[in-house]
């Protein structure tokens, strides 16, 4: 719950740096979830503490929505130690972080390759990150590639088992995916509440033949969906953050929530500055900014169309 209101707060004037914070953190809560003590300790505490920045590395060039399907990254072992080799692109924090979770196909003689993340820290042998990537928002945030040659890491930074009884395929992934999830709502909250405000002040007090826009049907009426939208959107995030702290978050639940004020964010923040005229096209204003940026959120964390197909797939189960 403290999440949200926080995360909801800093969106609403920069989604870029709570794509920040919950990169580290998706990071430290895979850490958590299923390293040992030690790897707690060692990686998750400092990450946790924001002494360090943290990565969540999943997406592969070849390997977007379907990340597990195409993953071609591979961690084989070798001894006491971990070989991996791959690339892995459009990573939040990439470019600086010092711990990365690392999704790869465990290699190891005698069973079948699982997908399970592994820690690895900048500065480990075979291990390069690229520039932050021009992108079309979230400028606050940098995003960029992981290649993987040859990276030896100890073997007790697997996370989690190799067996497939202990840990399904993917379990640990989908996890934190839905994690994020469960936290973009409220990201997107942040969004469409700025959104509001401003439009409503601006309307209010911007005058055109001769009285304020608001008073023209047009613009009321648009107010009055923002309005709607950002009714919903919170009904939604509280609705997520209780099911959370009661333990009970679901799939279907973070799918419902990440879609709906996703696309809301997109479509009260152009409103805004369909609302705002040429000064809301302008980067003076936040309003463009926060369109670039609402926009991130129909695609991380899983496309809106994986989400309809998340949805759809729980209630026809
Ligand atoms: C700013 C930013 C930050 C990101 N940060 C991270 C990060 O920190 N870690 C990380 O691992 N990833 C990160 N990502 C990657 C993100 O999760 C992927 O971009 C996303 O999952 C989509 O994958 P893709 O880009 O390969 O698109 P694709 O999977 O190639 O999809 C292309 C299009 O096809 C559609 N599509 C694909 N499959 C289906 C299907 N079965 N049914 C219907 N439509 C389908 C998609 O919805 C989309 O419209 C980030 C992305 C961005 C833009």
């Amino acid at each position: 719950m403290l999440m949200s209101v926080l995360l909801k707060e800093i969106c609403r004037v920069s989604p870029g740096f709570g794509m920040v914070l919950i990169a580290t953190l998706g990071c430290a809560m895979t850490i958590v979830d299923r390293g040992s003590a030690t790897a707690i300790e060692r990686h998750a505490l400092p990450l946790l503490r924001f002494e360090k920045i943290g990565a969540w590395a999943l997406t592969e060039p070849g390997a977007g929505s379907d990340a597990f399907g195409g993953m071609r990254t591979t961690a084989v072992q070798d001894g006491d130690t971990l070989v991996l080799n791959g690339h892995k692109t459009f990573i939040s924090n990439a470019p600086y972080a010092d711990v990365v979770a690392v999704y790869a196909r465990v290699c190891v003689e005698g069973s079948e390759p699982l997908v399970r993340p592994i820690v690895v820290e900048r500065g480990s042998p075979g291990f390069a990150s690229g520039p932050p990537l021009r992108k079309m928002g979230m400028h606050d945030s940098p995003t960029g590639e992981i290649f993987l040659q040859d990276c030896r890491v100890p073997w007790d930074n697997l996370l989690g088992t190799i067996e497939r009884r202990a840990q399904p395929r993917g379990s640990a992934a989908l996890d934190t995916l839905n994690l994020e999830r469960a936290v973009m709502p409220a990201m997107c909250l942040g969004i469409i509440e700025r959104c509001v405000e401003e439009s409503v002040r601006y309307a209010k007090t911007r005058a055109q033949f001769g009285r304020p826009i608001a008073e023209f049907q047009a613009i009321a009426f648009k107010l009055a969906r923002m309005e709607l939208a950002l009714e919903n959107a919170r009904n939604l995030v509280f609705k997520l953050a209780w099911a959370q702290r009661a333990g009970r978050l679901d799939a279907r639940l973070a799918s419902i929530a990440k879609l709906y004020c996703a696309e809301q964010a997109v479509q009260v923040s152009l409103e805004a500055i369909q609302i705002h005229g040429g000064a809301g096209y302008m980067a003076e204003l936040p309003l463009e900014k926060l369109m670039r940026d609402a926009k991130m959120f129909e695609i991380g964390g899983g496309t809106n169309e994986i989400q309809l197909q998340t949805i759809a797939r729980a209630i026809l189960a």
